[in-house]
């Protein structure tokens, strides 16, 4: 008998224990600042060399690229090195599920990765951590070296759309999943929140791990609201030890 795929959704819950904050939901400190949030806004980004270069000094001094996976990342790595089928989609962009083990191509990233560099102009990707070399060195907007192009982060930053590639990706894990585990995620910024919706429709079985209540707790068979830290961890232990095989 085959073992039921496990669809894990991601949200920025799962990462604050890293030393990571919301940036993006709802309440995230994007939205809480006007000018913090035109840096991360597509349109006043590649407009505005002033924008930039504040960019790349707020991404050189925050240390998110430092942040070391938490006792939830590596239990969903370790889930899946026991042989559960594991699929994760996330609407963060730290890269933290890769960096505690999971195998990169069973990671969907929603919004993109932070841990790189793409240019506006050319494509070329680059990491985000030579950039931040350049920058530190002097180069206060650094330009893609293969074309010149304006460089930013390979996240999604508002005004931009969601790769049409990844999110197909994503709708199909989700319709193929048993097991559907939204963490972390206040379920209310889409098309990620509508993923859960999807996967009770599809008849997975649909548990919701978050501090807050999310709009789709009526929908899910379980609902978790201890620590993410302990509950994640307890939680996939529990679902390692129920499955055949
Ligand atoms: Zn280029």
């Amino acid at each position: 008998m085959a073992k039921p795929l496990v669809a894990l959704l991601s949200g920025a819950g799962i990462s604050t224990d890293s030393g990571i904050p919301d940036y993006r939901g709802p309440h995230g400190l994007w939205r809480k600042d006007p000018e913090a949030e035109k840096l991360v806004t597509y349109e006043y980004y590649m407009g505005d060399p002033e924008i930039r270069r504040g960019a790349w000094q707020l991404r050189r001094k925050n240390q998110a690229l430092r942040a070391e996976p938490n006792a939830a990342h590596l239990a969903v790595a370790e889930l899946e090195r026991s042989g559960v089928p594991v699929r994760v989609i996330t609407q963060n962009v730290d890269g933290l599920h890769q960096l505690a083990g999971m195998p990169a191509r069973k990671v969907l990233e929603l919004h993109g990765t932070a841990r790189s560099v793409v240019c506006t102009e050319c494509r070329a990707r680059g990491s985000m951590e030579d950039a931040l070399a350049r920058v530190e060195a002097g180069e206060d907007d650094p330009p893609c070296l293969a074309c010149g192009g304006i460089l930013k982060p390979a996240t999604v930053m508002f005004g931009e759309r969601l790769d049409p590639v990844v999110l197909g990706d994503a709708l199909a894990i989700t319709k193929a999943s048993q097991v559907f585990i939204a963490v972390g995620s206040s379920l209310q910024v889409q098309p990620a929140a509508g993923l859960a919706g999807v996967a009770a429709d599809h008849g997975a079985r649909l548990i919701i791990v978050n501090a807050e209540p999310t709009p789709y707790d009526d929908r899910a068979d379980q609902v978790v609201r201890e620590p993410i830290g302990t509950a994640l961890p307890a939680l996939l232990g529990a679902l390692a030890g129920e499955q055949p095989g």
